[in-house]
């Protein structure tokens, strides 16, 4: 990448204010003062210091965000407060996008990366990536019901889902707390898989994409960027 696009692609300026920085002298390269605006570096690869101070360089960055209720899924809109909203203004410049969708009334596990292929991989419904979310339903969950996600539902435009996992954690006759497991990701799934039994989601958060868990400890609306650990076991 040439050294002036690196610079004004981490916040130096324009390309005409940071020409004036390197000509300046003000940049190193691995140790070497360069002043060639148009000299190509890895930054990667290489320490490339300003000022005294060492650029960031990454090329992928990963968040997990814990999505509050009344927010979208997406990086632009007009009319709605979207996800990418409530990250620090040191993320913009990584053109971060949502892994997927939630709701605007879902809350939860929300993965927010410029990775497009990791993206990809965890999206793409050839990978069967599993979905873990926590829900409460307006009435009480019958072994019909578990037997009829594990089957297959069929939604009101004929598709039937494929095999999903329904636990119940709390029956009542007015309320019930389950979680539930879904391959898949069809718009308003787990809502229409309800709605085809007669039952009402009244609320939804997820809790695990693959193998990412929430961290309980965000609190709506915040965010923070995976771990090692957590990124590998992704990749
Ligand atoms: N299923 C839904 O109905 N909504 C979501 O946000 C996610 C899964």
């Amino acid at each position: 990448m040439r050294l002036d696009k690196l610079l004004a692609n981490e916040g130096y300026g324009t390309r005409k204010d940071v020409k004036k920085i390197i000509k300046k002298g003000s940049v190193t390269i691995d140790d070497q003062v360069i002043k060639d605006v148009s000299f190509h570096v890895d930054p990667t690869q290489s320490d490339v210091i300003v000022d005294g101070i060492e650029i960031d360089y990454r090329e992928f960055v990963y968040l997990m965000l814990n999505k509050p209720q009344g927010v979208i899924s997406a990086t632009e809109d007009d009319r709605h407060e979207c996800v990418t909203d409530l990250l620090d203004l040191e993320y913009d410049k990584f053109n971060l996008f949502p892994v997927g969708r939630l709701d605007k009334d879902t809350e939860g596990l929300l993965l927010l990366t410029n990775d497009g292929q990791l993206a990809h991989q965890l999206t793409s419904p050839k990978h069967k990536v599993n979905k873990l979310y926590e829900a409460v339903i307006d009435q009480s969950i019958t072994d019909e019901d578990i037997q009829a996600f594990r089957e297959g539902v069929e939604l009101e435009d004929g598709y039937v889902t494929k095999p999903a996992e329904l636990t119940v954690q709390h029956n009542l006759e007015e309320e019930a707390e389950v979680l539930i497991t879904i391959t898949e990701g069809k718009f308003h799934q787990i809502k229409r898989m309800f709605e085809a039994r007669d039952k009402q989601v009244k609320y939804l958060k997820r809790l695990q994409m693959g193998s990412l868990k929430l961290d309980e400890s965000l609190e709506l609306g915040e965010a923070r960027e995976l771990t090692e650990d957590e990124l590998n076991q992704l990749l």
